[in-house]
């Protein structure tokens, strides 16, 4: 990063180490040019992305949504409101990993059907069948012919 003081391109860490139990680095770096100290904090980001509508329209996050769905989904199946609350985690955790801002309504819509595909098969595909529609009807039958198989 540029020095604070003059701007300079080149600066050095002198010093790094882990503060707040470890959910941060604090650097003590050493501007090449002016020879200005300063201090920097580096943790990794929390929030979690906006969602990128198809009308290209944005909108939070919302766990309440995610949760909902596949509780839709996954109604009348087998599956524990333990396991469903896992999968909610899980998929956060992805959002939170892309380290985007803001992710396309899409992504999350593929991680939703990779969860559901291991965690249970007609979820999967009610969910799928729901979240495609009719647009790629072909590819959608390809892939129950793959789940018979
Ligand atoms: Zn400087």
């Amino acid at each position: 990063m540029h020095c604070p003081f003059c701007t300079a391109n080149d600066t050095k860490v002198i010093d790094s180490r882990l503060v707040g139990g470890g959910h941060q680095v604090r650097r003590r770096r050493e501007c090449n040019e002016c020879h200005e100290r300063f201090t920097t904090f580096e943790g990794a980001e929390l929030v979690m992305p906006h969602v990128i509508k198809q009308d290209g329209s944005r909108e939070p996050f919302n766990e309440d949504k995610l949760r909902n769905g596949l509780r839709r989904a996954l109604e009348k199946r087998p599956v524990s409101t333990e396991q469903v609350e896992e999968v909610v985690h899980q998929i956060k955790s992805q959002l939170r990993a892309t380290g985007e801002r803001e992710v396309a309504s899409k992504t999350v819509g593929e991680f939703i059907m990779e969860a559901l595909k291991k965690l249970d098969k007609v979820a999967y595909v009610r969910f799928a069948s729901v979240y495609r529609s009719f647009e790629d009807i072909k590819e959608f039958g390809e892939e129950i012919a793959r789940l018979g198989e």
